[in-house]
Formats: C-alpha cells, sequence, structure tokens
C-alpha cells in the first residue's frame, strides 16, 4: 500500500499521545522521533547509544516540543525482565501508550550463507526479529488503555524476496512482516490496535551508506521524505487500517 494522495498531515496530528520510537538515537527513527514531536508527541527515545538519545532529546527541547523520555536499552542482549521493568516504567510515567516503532535494525554480515557468522545472525534475528515481539508483548496491556494504538514494523525489500549475501538480514525482516500480519489478524476483532509495516526503500542513513559503500548518498532520500507516512500511520487518519504493508 501507499500513502494516500496528497496526505497532509494536521500540524497537531500527535497531540497527548505517547510514542515510543526504538534506534531513535540515529537515522529514520532519530528523525522520526523529532517528526512526531514537532506534531506534538511525547516520544519515549529508546536505542542504545545515550550520547546520540541525548542529542535527540536536546534538538526536540530545542524545537518546543513536549518533554521526551530517553530510555537506554540494548535490545540484543535485553533480557525478558528487561522488558518488564521498561513496562513498569511507561506504566507509573504514562499510564499508556498510543504508538510503538519497531525501527532499530541490525545489517549483519553481506556475505554467502556459507561464510556467514553463526553469532551475527543470531545478534541479527535478536535485534530485528525477536526483539520485536518481546517489546510487543511487553507493551500491549499499555497500548490495550489507548484509543485507537498504533504499532509499525520497520521492513525492508529483501523481507518480500531474498536476495544473495543478504542472509539474517532478510530473513528476519520476512519474519517481522509475518509477525505483523499474525498480530493484526488476532488484533482485528478483540482490539483497536492496529498493526501495519513501512518499507522505507533505500535512505541516506549510516545503514544505506555501511551496506551499499561505493554509492553517492546524495542521490538517496533523506528519512525526512518518508515522514508523511510515519505520521499517517501513527496519527488517527489511519485508524481501520491494519495488516497492510506500505512501501514509502
Ligand atoms: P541506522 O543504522 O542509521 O539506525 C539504526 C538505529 O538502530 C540506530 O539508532 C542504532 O543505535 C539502533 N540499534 C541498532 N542495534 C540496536 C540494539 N541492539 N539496541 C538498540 N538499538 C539498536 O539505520 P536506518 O535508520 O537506516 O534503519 C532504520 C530501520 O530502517 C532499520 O530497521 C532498517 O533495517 C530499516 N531500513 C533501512 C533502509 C535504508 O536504506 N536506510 C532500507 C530499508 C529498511 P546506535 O545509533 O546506537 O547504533
Amino acid at each position: 500500500m501507499k500513502l494516500p494522495k496528497d496526505y497532509r498531515p494536521a500540524p497537531d496530528l500527535l497531540k497527548d499521545k505517547i510514542i515510543l520510537v526504538t534506534g531513535a538515537g540515529d537515522g529514520i527513527g532519530k528523525v522520526a522521533a523529532k517528526t512526531f514531536a514537532a506534531h506534538g508527541a511525547t516520544v519515549v527515545l529508546l536505542g542504545r547509544t545515550q550520547s546520540k538519545l541525548e542529542q535527540v532529546y536536546d534538538e526536540i527541547e530545542t524545537l518546543g516540543g513536549p518533554q521526551p523520555a530517553i530510555y537506554p536499552f540494548n535490545l540484543e542482549g535485553a533480557a525478558h525482565k528487561e522488558y518488564q521493568d521498561l513496562r513498569n516504567v511507561l506504566e507509573e510515567t504514562f499510564g499508556v501508550l498510543h504508538g510503538l516503532v519497531h525501527n532499530a535494525g541490525e545489517l549483519g554480515e553481506r556475505t554467502p550463507v556459507e561464510n556467514y557468522s553463526p553469532d551475527a545472525w543470531m545478534r541479527v534475528m535478536q535485534v530485528n526479529l525477536n526483539a520485536p515481539f518481546l517489546l510487543t508483548q511487553a507493551l500491549l496491556p499499555l497500548m490495550e488503555r489507548a484509543d485507537n494504538a498504533s504499532i509499525v514494523f520497520t521492513s525492508s525489500g529483501v523481507a518480500y524476496q531474498g536476495r544473495a549475501f543478504w542472509g539474517a538480514y532478510a530473513a528476519s525482516k520476512a519474519g517481522q512482516e509475518n509477525f505483523m500480519q499474525t498480530l493484526a489478524d488476532e488484533l482485528d476483532e478483540a482490539s483497536s490496535i492496529r498493526a501495519n509495516s513501512i518499507n522505507p526503500g533505500a535512505t541516506r542513513t549510516r545503514m544505506r551508506a555501511t551496506a551499499y559503500p561505493a554509492e553517492d548518498p546524495t542521490t538517496v532520500p533523506t528519512p525526512e521524505a518518508h515522514m508523511p507516512l510515519y505520521l499517517y500511520l501513527l496519527g488517527d487518519d489511519s485508524v481501520g487500517i491494519s495488516g497492510q504493508q506500505f512501501q514509502a
């Protein structure tokens, strides 16, 4: 699916909403966090590098958005209990969650399956697939309390069709798409929570530069270009849309 043509998000689209973004310290997640705040959301900045999260926090304060929250969290190593602790902190602080953006991702190795390091494979699966499951499961009770909460998964072109040398990354993104569909189907009748995925496509970030070192970055769209779609899916304009795969 695509963003409705001529979509214009209202300036206060996300007013009074609490939205958690994983990998909020860099790349697409950083721009999404700032964009959500600029549209009125209180953003929970989750990521593994505190200094980067602090930088985003400062930028949101400078632009006059609602005071964000920082939650340093390593999705690679976190145990089940740490997800419960996160839920408890969010429950005490906000009592509710309106949006969850599974954005953090690891590229892993770009190498044939035969050479793929098993440790690297496990790490990519943990960050890109297992962590979104654990986080979703932990936070669903807080999202049930919101009117029309939204969960967004971050996909990739290699999720739909595997490609040579994309190993665990492709498999993890395919798994994430399938998990999104399972979740959306379960929530369909039982809840007002919706779940969808976005494939950002080529985007000018550190990950893209690592995957395509020879590419001229100025030929690749910036994360800002995708923000209307992110806003659409997080705001109430997309209520009723669930289980869908969006292309940025
Ligand atoms: P970046 O590498 O720029 O940002 C990824 C973010 O995820 C960083 O903030 C990083 O933290 C965080 N992260 C990585 N591992 C962990 C971890 N173990 N725990 C917590 N946070 C972690 O990538 P992009 O912005 O490009 O990617 C964002 C999403 O978009 C990813 O899911 C990616 O797969 C997807 N995507 C990107 C495309 C592109 O062309 N850029 C194309 C298709 C999909 P830190 O800053 O501390 O390293």
